[in-house]
């Protein structure tokens, strides 16, 4: 993947590397497979069920729910799948992400991306300006609106550029770990940290089974 000149992103990978660069490395370089291991990521496969097969549902005032959209960018060289998009009959588009809970302080930063990158691909695709996304909670069944304001757009966009020119430079260096408590929760905790700071971590960090996803 590092050889190509403009490798195809899938839209949760830049995510992943929004929340943490080593983990968006590990994604790209094929460690995902140790997901499978993260009890977090199985309870997030599960909420996702209804989500995770393409249908159409019709709601009330005219709404149709897409679940499991394909999105693509040809110019950002970008894939992926929302979990649902909905179609308003005014023409109004709103991508949806489901995500575990979301913090009392707001969606994380990096969800935010995830729903920006979106937007940008469903933009394109559907030829319409896209103001805002939804990170919904499968925890609380919330919906917590996140404006696609011009500086998220403009994070994004650099968070991209950055990501590329790391990759096209195929220095696995140059992808910085997190390292902090979060990590706990990574799917890659186990396979990624130094072992002083995994052992500190695990002393410290008990408490911390029930914390929310990254
Ligand atoms: S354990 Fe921490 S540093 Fe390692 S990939 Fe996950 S978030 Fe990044």
């Amino acid at each position: 993947m590092f050889e190509e000149e403009n490798p195809l992103l899938p839209v949760s990978w830049v995510a992943d590397y929004a929340f943490c660069q080593w983990a968006g490395y590990a994604f790209f370089t094929g460690l995902e497979n140790f997901e499978q291991k993260n009890t977090v990521y199985q309870d997030s496969i599960a909420g996702h069920l209804s989500v995770h097969e393409q249908q159409s549902r019709y709601r009330e005032k005219g709404i149709v729910q897409k679940t499991d959209v394909s999105l693509s960018h040809d110019m950002l060289y970008l894939t992926g799948k929302a979990d649902m998009v909905e179609l308003w009959p005014e023409g109004k588009i709103v991508p949806i992400e489901y995500k575990r809970s979301v913090p009392a302080e707001g969606p994380h930063f990096h969800h935010q991306v995830q729903l920006c990158l979106q937007a940008l691909c469903l933009e394109k695709q559907y030829q319409k300006d896209i103001p805002e996304g939804v990170i919904y909670s499968i925890t609380s069944h919330q919906r917590v609106p996140v404006p696609l304001t011009p500086l998220l757009r403009e994070q994004t966009l650099n968070l991209l550029s950055e990501l590329k020119n790391k990759l096209k430079s195929g220095n696995p260096n140059m992808f910085q770990k997190r390292n902090d408590l979060l990590c706990r929760q990574c799917t890659f905790f186990e396979i990624c940290l130094p072992p002083v700071f995994f052992d500190e971590l695990r002393k410290t960090s008990s408490d911390f089974a029930d914390q929310e996803e990254f």
